[in-house]
């Protein structure tokens, strides 16, 4: 017959913690605190889709350290897709392009520009293209004020007031009929 062993104190004491309700928490364990304590919370939509789900951006030292759904949100309820879910990759990732690149016809590399030089460039093919075929009228005496040798294809990253922006000046201001984004905002 095996003897009995004697119950450790330590582990007797801290046993009766335990039954007490007092928990046996490390010291390391009581220091850890959520990485967003102490953030900055921004709120946001997510730009991938119409769903429109809510975020809740995290902000510290001016840097985003997290994006997360919103839990007060009535939309998402704090949920968010796979797609939604990776926000925080898309917009902090050093894989990410930061500088404007541009390919001249026939070339086989890319060069760096200056992001004045791109919107100067996309600013003058646009009045270029638009001058030589912008329509007043029909054959038939229908006034139209149109250009079909422009359009606009929008990501699903563009948010609700970029949107607002690309329909009122592409359409109302440069008679851009097609502008079609996949988000669909
Ligand atoms: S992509 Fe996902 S998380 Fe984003 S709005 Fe759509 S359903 Fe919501």
């Amino acid at each position: 017959m095996a003897m009995q062993e004697q119950a450790n104190p330590d582990i007797l004491s801290r046993m009766m913690e335990v039954g007490s309700k007092v928990q046996p928490v490390s010291k390391e364990s009581r220091e850890k605190a959520p990485r967003v304590r102490g953030a900055k919370v921004v709120h946001s939509v997510c730009p991938y889709c119409a769903v429109g789900c809510s975020l809740n951006v995290y902000v510290k030292n001016g840097q985003v350290i997290d994006i997360e759904g919103d839990p007060d949100s009535f939309i998402n309820h704090g949920t968010l897709c796979p797609k939604g879910s990776a926000t925080f990759q898309y917009t902090v990732n050093p894989s990410r392009l930061t500088q404007v690149l541009y390919r001249a016809p026939y070339s086989d590399h890319w060069e760096v520009k200056s992001q004045e030089w791109a919107m100067e460039q996309i600013a003058q093919r646009v009045k270029k293209t638009r001058d030589e075929t912008f329509v007043e009228r029909l054959e038939d005496g229908r006034e139209v004020n149109h250009t079909l040798a422009i359009a606009s294809l929008g990501g699903a990253t563009l948010d609700v007031e970029e949107n607002y922006v690309i329909k009122k000046l592409f359409n109302a201001g440069l008679g851009i009929v097609s502008i079609e984004n996949q988000a669909r905002i």
